[in-house]
């Protein structure tokens, strides 16, 4: 749901579902799901501190506005279900849990819903569809149910994807155990905010801190320091319009790539449940012969523990190894 300047001003004093991704970053990075929040930084905004460097995030932002109301309706016509906005609550018991969920869905003889409208690019489309709701999905309704009442005990989270144009509705059930969890580690982060005690930072060189508004309050130091290696960091970074064309094909085929290994992987699965349900390693399809044979079980050194336990002969059969040299791409 878009901001209104009432609502922006009342996000200062708790916190909602948009923010727990930051807070959970830990138990979404373990799920697998990509991490972007951070604590430290969510905690710069609630206690007030000015943004440090400007990054240009709106895209996905705006998108999001615009598509909002489109994908409630896409919701409502698809299912027949009613949609309603609701305003921004705030806990019974803890004035700091407040939610604004994207809709309210009605009529339903489970009871009264959650609707949350979310528009995604590719790379997160194919991700999802091979793995799954995205934990950050699924916790932003799971705070909703929490904070709106027992009354919630189902909701959806809409899905939709302009390129390829696709959409899905995934049903989120309360889960009260993840809601327990969820409720003790955002108490626990109110209290640093109250308290004045900042979460501890990440190093410097996570991909995190390179777009983050308090960068150079939160890192200053340790970006300094970085910026004697990587000048990307710190300091002007020259810009070469010449690879606009490039870059913008680049992205694009690493979309295409995605979708790619994604069909790709799904149509090898399709074949492997075959195989495993026709109990044969060898079979004839689509003119190919295939065969999905078991190599035999291998050993590997294991190389932290020979280090620990015989340092001596770890040393000596080690041997240099030139570090990595990733492109990595940044939107700025
Ligand atoms: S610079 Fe990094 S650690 Fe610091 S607040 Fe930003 S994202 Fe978090």
């Amino acid at each position: 749901m878009p901001l209104t300047a009432e609502h922006a001003a009342a996000r200062m004093n708790g916190i909602g579902g948009s923010e727990l991704a930051s807070i959970l970053h830990e138990q979404i990075k373990e799920s697998g799901d990509t991490v972007y929040g951070c604590p430290r930084a969510l905690w710069y905004e609630k206690t007030g501190h000015e943004q440090d460097y400007e990054f240009d995030e709106s895209g996905p932002i705006q998108r999001g506005i615009i598509l909002e109301p489109y994908i409630a309706e896409l919701y409502s016509e698809v299912t027949g279900h009613k949609v309603a906005r609701l305003d921004h609550k705030v806990g019974k018991e803890k004035s700091w849990e407040m939610v604004s969920i994207d809709r309210q869905i009605r009529g339903v003889p489970r009871g009264v819903g959650i609707l949350e409208c979310k528009s995604v690019g590719r790379e997160i489309w194919y991700q999802m569809l091979k793995q799954g709701l995205p934990l950050r999905f699924v916790l932003q309704v799971q705070w909703g149910f929490h904070v709106l009442g027992p009354q919630y005990e189902w909701g959806v989270d809409a899905v939709l994807c302009c390129d390829p144009w696709a959409y899905i509705f995934h049903e989120v059930d309360r889960d009260q155990q993840l809601i327990n969890m969820m409720a003790k580690k955002v108490a626990a982060f109110w209290k640093r905010v109250q308290d004045n005690d900042p979460p501890k930072r990440l190093k410097w060189s996570d991909k995190r801190c390179k777009g983050c508004l308090m960068r150079k309050t939160c890192q200053g130091a340790e970006l300094a320091k970085a910026a004697e290696t990587d000048d990307e960091i710190f300091g002007d970074t020259e810009i070469h319009e010449t690879l606009s064309d490039t870059v913008a094909t680049r992205m694009e085929m690493k979309g295409i790539i995605g979708e790619a290994t994604g069909n790709l992987d799904d149509a090898e699965d399709e074949i492997k449940d075959v195989m495993t349900e026709a109990k044969s390693s060898v079979i004839i399809a689509g003119g190919h012969k295939i065969t999905w044979i078991q190599q035999d079980d291998g050993t590997t050194v294991d190389g932290k523990k020979l280090e620990k336990e015989k340092p001596d002969i770890y040393k000596e059969y080690s041997k240099p190894r030139k570090g990595a040299r990733p492109l990595n791409f940044y939107p700025v």
